[in-house]
This record gives structure tokens, C-alpha cells and sequence, in this order.
């Protein structure tokens, strides 16, 4: 029975609703429903909040969130790019593993959001707090980042982003892709990175797990939105929640003199086809009322 892990995992995401155990799709050998893919992502309530080790994952990008909540640092000559905050309660995690890798929290300049739920950017006003970053976040999510108020604190955005639109500090560029369908400003974030002389391509996913209802709105972003994110050339993936990116396995292969685990292109389509086949199994059981059983 998973009665109280699955209440202490609707309330740590925020949902009035638990996501439907229907329809179960079979992908890559493995058996999803929408609420399986909810767990995978989230896990415990300690595993939301546990410091994961923070490390390397290729040349200026590092992994500072917990075992289930990614943030990632991009560190620049001139301050560091701070990528999802999580829960305000786990500022002071990602501070340490900030700290742990040798850089200073204060020389985050910029924060970057990437969907406004809690799990990723309640902690937004207490990074802004500690370390006087800028805050920016696309047009799109704002209205739903300004009702995120852990304990009444104003969400702060000092900067509205669109569609396509690049970030760049110290000779890093960040291009901001809106993704929506999760929330409506879901955004997908690309970089480029150097190891031994190559180019890469970094993918920074938004979430594609559709929320429930499927409105026809939703839907139309959706679609829109899995074909973005296919098109995006794609070296290296990483995600909002580790377990899109196999984060646990590609870290435990780490090893000096041995090829970077988490440059694996085959990876990059695994969770959109996931969340794409997903979609459309919810889209081809709703149509249709079942008869009573
Ligand atoms: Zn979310």
C-alpha cells in the first residue's frame, strides 16, 4: 500500500487531484500510468529534500539539487546562472553544494525558472534574498509564479522572457524555448558546452507529463511542444526531475579517464516519447465515456 506516500506526494506537488493509475502504457519494458510517472519523478518527501552529491556534469555545468529536484549551477567568469530553486525549503541545500564544488551562493547573478510549480521555484524569493540575483521567467508563467508565495513572500521576476529569447553572462548564452502544455510557460533551456575540444549540445527539458483535464488548449500545446522539443539538437539531456535523465546511473558511471556518462544522445528523445505516448493514451481513453463496470 502506498496510500500515505502517494498524500504526501499530492501535497508536496501541490495538486487538488492525485493523477489518475489509468491508462498504463508499456514503454521501453517498463509499466507507466500517469500517477507511476508522478512517483518516478518525485519519490519521497526525503528524497525531495536529501542533498544529492553535487558534481560535474560538463565543462561549466554542475548539479546542485536534491535526489529528486534538480537545480543546476552554470558557473561564468563574470558570477553563476542558478537554474530551478526547488522548495524554499531546500535553498539551503543547494547553497551547500554550491559551497561543496567552490564556488560562492553570493555570486549567483541570475536565476532561471523551469516551470512554475513549487517543486521548482518556491524557493525563487529566498535565492533573490541571499544572493541578489536577478529573476527571469517566461511571459508566459508569470501569472502562475506570482501565486507562488511561501509564507506570503511576493514572487519576484525582474525580467520577463519569450519565446526564443537568450540569456548570456560571462560568455555563457541560455536560449529560453517555450515548451508549454505542463504549465504554459514551461520552458526548455539549451546551452552549449566544450570537453576535449568538442561541441555539445546541452537540453535543459521541461517537463512533458500533461496535467488532467486534457483541455483542447492543452493539447494544442502539447502537440506544438513535443515537436519543439524533438527538434532541438541534443548532446547531453537533463531534466527537471533527475529520474527524466537516468541522472542516479549516468552519475554512478563518473570516473575520471572514462568517457563523460552524461554525454549520451540516445537518450534525448526517451522522455518526450514517453510523455508523447502517455498523451495520447489519456487523449484516446477520454473520448469515450466507459460503460459502468
Ligand atoms: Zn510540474
Amino acid at each position: 500500500m502506498k496510500t500515505l506516500a502517494t498524500l504526501a506526494l499530492l501535497v508536496a506537488v501541490g495538486q487538488a487531484q492525485q493523477p489518475p493509475d489509468h491508462p498504463s502504457i508499456t514503454f521501453a519494458g517498463h509499466t507507466y500510468t500517469p500517477r507511476s510517472i508522478v512517483e518516478r519523478n518525485m519519490r519521497t518527501e526525503a528524497d525531495q529534500t536529501s542533498q544529492f552529491p553535487p558534481h560535474k556534469i560538463i565543462a561549466n555545468i554542475y548539479y546542485v539539487g536534491t535526489k529528486t529536484l534538480s537545480s543546476f549551477l552554470i558557473v561564468t567568469p563574470q558570477g553563476n546562472i542558478l537554474l530551478d530553486s526547488t522548495y524554499e525549503r531546500n535553498v539551503r541545500t543547494i547553497e551547500k553544494s554550491v559551497k561543496q564544488l567552490g564556488f560562492k551562493f553570493s555570486d549567483v547573478k541570475i536565476l532561471l525558472g523551469n516551470h512554475a510549480h513549487g517543486d521548482h521555484q518556491e524557493g525563487d524569493a529566498l535565492v533573490k534574498e541571499l544572493t541578489g540575483a536577478q529573476v527571469m521567467a517566461m511571459a508566459e508563467d508569470v501569472p502562475a509564479l506570482e501565486a507562488i508565495k511561501p509564507a506570503g513572500k511576493k514572487h519576484p521576476i525582474d525580467k520577463v522572457l519569450h519565446d526564443g529569447e537568450s540569456v548570456t553572462l560571462g560568455g555563457t548564452t541560455l536560449v529560453a524555448h517555450l515548451t508549454a502544455g505542463h504549465t504554459r510557460g514551461c520552458t526548455t533551456w539549451t546551452t552549449t558546452a566544450q570537453e576535449a575540444g568538442k561541441t555539445y549540445n546541452v537540453v535543459f527539458g521541461c517537463s512533458l507529463r500533461a496535467p488532467t483535464p486534457i483541455t483542447p488548449a492543452i493539447s494544442a500545446e502539447f502537440e506544438r511542444s513535443s515537436k519543439a522539443a524533438r527538434a532541438l539538437p541534443c548532446d547531453i539531456q537533463l531534466g527537471d526531475h533527475p529520474a527524466e535523465y537516468a541522472m542516479e546511473e549516468k552519475y554512478a558511471k563518473l570516473k575520471p579517464g572514462t568517457p563523460n556518462p552524461f554525454i549520451d544522445a540516445a537518450s534525448c528523445r526517451r522522455e518526450v516519447d514517453l510523455e508523447e505516448a502517455m498523451f495520447h493514451a489519456i487523449l484516446n481513453e477520454s473520448p469515450q465515456p466507459k460503460a459502468a463496470r
